[in-house]
């Protein structure tokens, strides 16, 4: 008997810069979803699109009209992805955007209703919740290897600015809490179930651009969770990518090579009073490193990420098989965030709002 041949989904991108180049070497190695053109107003762009075997588009319009495409992908800069996503869904398209995928959360909203009315699948492309550093935290978290974590610290530290382009302007979107920050937001909020209490907030601007340079936040969890979440752009000398105390021990993971270690109390062993050290011009037993019988340490190590890629979850989205892994309303709640963090620095204050 013939087997049955199923379905393969041919998308276009749009916007073939950096990041749509990319996921044109991303889906090459996908099953399924075919990289079926690309636009992008860009000549030059186009030029390297053709010499890579990309079939490409003279308008987006013609991407649009074209019934073999299935789905489209926005990667251009942030201020055009409402309008191309919602034109693409009412062409019939299924959409993936690039994240941010807004400015704000009222426009996702109105995306969502269009992608509803359409009934296309409209999702966004949050792909740093499986980075193999975040997936080490999240398994922390969930296996207790710290204890309960009541502190973390979550930095991307640079010294190179930022990227000399639309992202240095406000009306393309730019700034780094809506670039990196989405990342480490949408990260931090699927470590816990629980709401945010309050959040306080400082963005930076050393560089003298119109947009945020950086950040620093401060989110408190109604679980009692503290987070530190900041973006650096200005940092010759990086601090851990992340830091992490619990009830029982202190992780660190100094880079995306996950270096780090897993530092934990030794429940087998009485409590040892740490020698007093001499620090500085004093002596302390305080912060004494504590005594090597009394402590466990471990190297940071992988965790199995079984997960189906983007692209492969899309498709069995697309046939009713599983649902998006990135839900529409967990970007949405990443988008409240940013805006809080946003008016939490431009007032000063500590926005106490349930999130
Ligand atoms: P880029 O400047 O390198 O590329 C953007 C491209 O979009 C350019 O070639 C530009 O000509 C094109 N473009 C502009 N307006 C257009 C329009 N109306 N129609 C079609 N094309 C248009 O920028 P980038 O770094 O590739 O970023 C693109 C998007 O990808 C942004 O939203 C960014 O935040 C996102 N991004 C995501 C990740 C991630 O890890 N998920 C990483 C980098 C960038």
């Amino acid at each position: 008997m013939a087997m049955e041949s199923k379905q393969t989904y041919n998308l276009v991108i749009v916007g073939f810069g950096g990041m749509g180049s990319y996921h044109g070497q991303l889906i090459e190695q996908a099953e399924r979803v075919t990289v079926f053109g690309t636009y992008d107003p860009i000549e030059y762009r186009m030029e390297l699109a053709r010499s890579r075997g990309f079939r490409t588009y003279e308008s987006f319009e013609a991407v649009l009209g074209d019934e073999e495409v299935d789905i489209v992908l926005v990667a251009t800069p942030n201020d055009v992805h409402k309008e191309l996503s919602i034109a693409a869904l009412r062409a019939g398209k299924h959409v993936i955007c690039e994240k941010p995928v807004t400015m704000n959360a009222a426009d996702l909203l109105e995306i969502v209703q269009a992608a509803e009315e359409a009934q296309r699948i409209f999702t966004v492309h949050q792909n740093r919740r499986w980075d193999e550093d975040f997936l080490i935290v999240k398994d922390l978290f969930e296996h207790r290897k710290v204890g309960d974590v009541f502190h973390l610290e979550s930095r991307v530290q640079g010294a190179n600015g930022i990227p000399g382009d639309w992202r240095q302007l406000k009306a393309y979107g730019g700034g780094m809490l809506l670039d990196w920050g989405v990342h480490l937001l949408d990260q931090l909020l699927l470590l816990t179930d629980s709401k945010i209490h309050s959040v306080s907030a400082d963005l930076s601007y050393i560089l003298g651009t119109e947009v945020d340079d950086g950040f620093i936040a401060t989110i408190k969890f109604k679980d009692g969770l503290n987070a530190v979440i900041e973006v650096g752009t200005t940092n010759y000398i990086k601090l851990p990518r992340w830091y992490v105390k619990g009830t029982e021990g202190t992780a660190v993971i100094h880079d995306w090579d996950l270096s780090g270690e897993i530092v934990t109390r030794n429940l087998e062993v009485e409590h040892v009073e740490p020698k007093p050290i001499q620090a500085g011009k004093g002596l302390t037993k305080t912060m004494a490193p504590p005594s090597e019988e009394s402590t466990i340490r471990r190297a940071i190590e992988p965790v199995e990420d079984l997960s189906d890629s983007f692209y492969a979850n899309l498709v069995s989205t697309l046939e009713g098989a599983s649902t998006q892994a990135v839900p529409n309303a967990e970007v949405h709640r990443v988008l409240t965030l940013i805006e809080t963090i946003f008016e939490a620095a431009d007032s000063q204050c500590v926005i106490v709002r349930e999130i």
